[in-house]
């Protein structure tokens, strides 16, 4: 076996959620290309069945479940729903995310419930659901999306829901990790820098010190430079890989 068969996800059936546009779009162009049969988990259903069709359009196989990460039911009706299309869940990407800018002296109360529902109870939630097929099935990778803005404080916005969020899915991916690694279930998570996505407002002038010129390598990265490391961490490649946090961040984190 080459080294390069490792990354091969032939015949395993992925669940990539957000995975309609942005960094998920691009993991779940990834692990189709490794082989894998991906199903696009978003709310949009417009949105999630054009990623469908560019994969088809490409070769690849895919599906979409429409999904809202924060409601159990969904998730439960998509582990059914993928299951009976594809079979079960070898992969599961905990991609789905959101973030806003929050003023900590009169962020409402329902505004941080809601961010905390998508990306940690969703989080939570999904990984639960789904790992009790692994478990049982002893075998299965999850990827968490989790950011650097769990490490570090970012400036000058303030978004300290999000930056506890994501602290918050890089500790809950060492807890399962070492909960479930007796049943081969391995638990990994991603913490990516700036990133050009709909959900980072990026190109603002006023955010290009902090966001662009800090940056040791003085730029953001793009969606296809955050898959690789999840094909890494979802395919026997990292078969000994479980608890990491892996930081993709052009150097951010480094002062
Ligand atoms: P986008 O806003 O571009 O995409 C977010 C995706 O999540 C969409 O596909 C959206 O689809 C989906 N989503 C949002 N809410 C839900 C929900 N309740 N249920 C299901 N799906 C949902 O974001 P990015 O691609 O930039 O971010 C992806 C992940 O990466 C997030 O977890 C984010 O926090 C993280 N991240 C991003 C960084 C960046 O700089 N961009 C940096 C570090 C981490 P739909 O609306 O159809 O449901």
């Amino acid at each position: 076996m080459s080294v390069l068969d490792k990354f091969r996800l032939d015949g395993r059936v992925a669940v990539v959620t957000g995975g309609n546009r942005g960094i998920g779009r691009g993991i779940a162009q990834a692990l189709a290309e490794a082989g894998a049969t991906v199903a696009i988990a978003a709310r949009d259903e417009e949105r999630n069945e054009r990623a469908v069709a560019e994969l088809h359009a490409a070769g690849l196989q895919a599906f979409a479940v429409r999904v809202d990460v924060s409601e159990r039911s969904d998730l439960e009706r998509m582990v059914e729903e993928v299951t009976r299309t594809a079979g079960p869940v070898d992969v599961l990407v905990n991609n789905a995310g959101i973030g806003f800018h929050a003023d900590a002296l009169t962020l409402p109360d329902d505004e941080w419930d809601r961010l905390f529902a998508v990306n940690l109870q969703g989080v939570w939630k999904a990984s639960q659901v789904v790992a009790r097929q692994m478990v049982e099935r002893r075998t299965g990778s999850i990827v968490n999306i989790g950011s650097m803005s769990g490490l570090i404080v970012n400036r000058p916005q303030w978004h300290s829901p999000y930056g506890v969020s994501k602290a918050a899915v890089h500790h809950l991916t060492r807890s399962l990790a070492a909960e479930w690694a007796p049943s081969k279930v391995r638990v990994n998570a991603i913490a990516p820098g700036y990133v050009k996505t709909e959900i980072a407002d990026i190109d603002l002038p006023e955010y290009r010190h902090y966001w662009v010129d800090e940056v040791p390598m003085q730029r953001y990265a793009s969606p296809d430079e955050i898959s690789p490391c999840a094909l890494y961490l979802a395919s026997d490649a990292s078969s000994f890989v479980t608890g990491s946090v892996m930081v993709v961040d052009g150097g951010y984190t480094l002062w």
